[in-house]
């Protein structure tokens, strides 16, 4: 009896890892709109990266899914720091690429993408 409880706990971790690897896979967007603010609103929408040129930072929630914030800071003249938004028309690209890091969901390091042009190219 203890070692059936056993076997079937371990099938449901097992089942359980499977469906969280699965839901991150999934659930990875491949396309972002780009939405103009001055100021970044407090609940954000996925799928949609918040521009704010008044305080140079672009902020959107993780396209893995994961509803992580991932803020970055955009590159004004004379930085050596943050990153690039080039716009061409309603398009946008972010340079360099983005690496998301949650210590607060417990996944670490877990999604890293370019936007160009609006879409989401995985690495
Ligand atoms: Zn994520």
């Amino acid at each position: 009896m203890v070692f059936v409880v056993e076997h079937e706990t371990l099938n449901l971790f097992g089942v359980l890892c499977f469906n969280i690897y699965y839901f991150y896979i999934m659930n990875r967007l491949t396309e972002i709109t780009p939405k103009y603010l001055d100021e970044i609103p407090k609940e954000l929408e996925e799928g949609v990266l918040y521009i704010s040129e008044k305080y140079w930072v672009a902020i959107h929630l993780c396209a893995c899914g994961c509803k992580d914030k991932s803020v970055t800071p955009l590159k004004t003249i004379g930085d050596s720091i943050g990153w690039t938004l080039t716009k061409i028309n309603d398009k946008v690209t972010l340079n360099p690429s983005i690496g998301n890091w949650s210590s607060e969901k417990n996944i670490g390091y877990h999604a890293h993408y370019f936007i160009i042009e609006n879409k989401i190219n995985w690495c």
